[in-house]
């Protein structure tokens, strides 16, 4: 495949823009490639600056649901926008999209509107400190939960549970709060709350997209809300990447652990940038101007992307079966690749959840980040490269969730299963 004007787009891009991009995963920088440079989307394909075309398993990094230039979001957003851009006043289109998130969501009583998921969850720790009054969090290793200083975090060495700014900028200062314990491991999370009696919440996705997909077990979930309240910490669920992914109503409806908090993001934006954090109205009401605990936005809830969000969401609603058919279509996804793999004596692990997918090169199960730190870093660079080159565009870092959106086919899932298996011969 020709992507030469990508090439080019690339190398003007990296003069004026840090690493030629505005999001450091973009660069292809872990697969040793360069990026393709998109000029648009529509249903399930891009369209790059050469004229490729590429089937998208990645679709913005979550929020598209119903692929690319869906007609209903795409209509929506259209008359907002003849409304007018932004108020920086209340809109009746925040209290609709408002009245949805409430209602798919046992735990949330309130929701309040951001524009990222890094704000989202960076104002639902603050509340959680205020309403607690405690200082400490718990992390897990292998999560991302956005770019805010306090949740730049890795472990810190040998047995200390205090993490370490994970980037140069994050003053030490900043992260002597949060405290990091592994995933899918309650003994770890019990030695969390052995070092500290301050801690606020302890933050968790529930259904991990950042180090790959690595579902948290039911039972630790189970244990972990045991914890939390034994100790009177909140637990909170950050599902700004699962939330309307995995399921309608939140990893809370598939393992039935009800968080005290949750923070949502991409599919509740409908490709306008949207975060949200929510929880019941006792901790939502510590929230400014009704509580002390100070929150703000110029562009928060703006009616732009509210319109896109709740056409999303309303979409859903009418239509809550789609994330199974999505998930058939996935698991179909994975499991034939996995197969081809097979062929070839390639291991491959792979899980699915709702129209999230994923897959490690890797001979044994994957539970949390150091497992899949074990993963084939190279045959995944080289997988990714080759189907990149028959037009199937995939995430590209072997630590990124897949996702399938409602405009991908059965047709189009056969053909990347048969483009995964040549790609595999290929580099075997
Ligand atoms: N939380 C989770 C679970 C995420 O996956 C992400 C982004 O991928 C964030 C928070 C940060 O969201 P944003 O990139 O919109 O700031």
């Amino acid at each position: 495949m020709n992507t030469e004007a990508s090439k080019k787009a690339f190398q003007e891009a990296q003069s004026l823009i840090p690493g030629g991009v505005d999001s450091p995963v973009r660069a292809f920088k872990s697969v040793g490639t360069t990026p393709i440079f998109i000029t648009e989307g529509k249903g399930a394909y891009l369209k790059d600056v050469d004229g490729n075309e590429y089937v998208d398993y990645v679709q913005s990094w979550g929020p598209l649901l119903f692929g690319h230039r869906d007609e209903a979001i795409e209509a929506a957003v259209i008359d907002a926008v003849k409304h007018g851009l932004s108020f920086g006043a209340p809109t009746l289109s925040e209290t609709e999209l408002a009245k949805l998130v409430v209602a798919f969501f046992d735990s949330i009583d309130k929701v309040r509107f951001v524009s990222s998921g890094t704000e989202a969850v960076m104002s639902a720790i603050r509340l959680a400190r205020g309403f607690t009054g405690r200082d400490d969090i718990v992390k897990f290793t292998g999560c991302y939960h956005g770019h805010s200083d306090a949740l730049l975090v890795e472990a810190g060495s040998g047995a200390a549970t205090f993490g370490n700014p994970s980037s140069p900028g994050v003053p030490a200062d900043f992260t002597k709060h949060t405290l990091l314990a592994e995933y899918n491991n309650i003994e770890s999370v019990k030695k969390c709350f052995a070092d500290s009696d301050n801690i606020a919440c302890v933050i968790i996705e529930p259904i991990a997209g950042n180090m790959g997909l690595v579902p948290a077990d039911k039972e630790f979930l189970h244990e972990l809300r045991k914890v939390c309240d034994e100790h009177g910490a909140l637990l909170l669920f950050d599902e700004v990447m699962s939330g309307f992914r995995a399921s309608v109503n939140g990893a809370e409806s598939i393992t039935g652990v009800k968080p005290d908090m949750v923070t949502l993001g991409k599919v509740i934006g409908g490709g306008m940038p949207v975060g949200a954090f929510g929880a019941r109205a006792e901790i939502m009401a510590m929230l400014s101007p009704e509580g002390p605990v100070y929150q703000a936005g110029t562009l928060s809830g703006n009616p732009v992307a509210m319109a896109a969000g709740y056409t999303a969401l309303t979409k859903l609603k009418k239509n809550a079966r789609v994330i199974a058919v999505l998930n058939e279509r996935a698991k179909r996804l994975v499991e034939g690749m996995q197969n081809a793999a097979a062929k070839y004596n390639i291991p491959m692990q792979v899980d699915t959840r709702g129209s999230m997918f994923g897959f490690f090169f890797n001979d044994k199960p994957v539970k949390n980040f150091n497992d899949a730190t074990k993963s084939d870093a190279d045959l995944f660079a080289k997988f990714h490269a080759g189907m990149l080159d028959k037009g199937y565009y995939f995430a590209c870092s072997l630590y990124e969730t897949g996702f399938i959106s409602t405009a991908i086919t059965d047709e189009m899932i056969e053909n990347t299963i048969q483009a995964s298996d040549e790609v595999f011969k290929e580099i075997t």
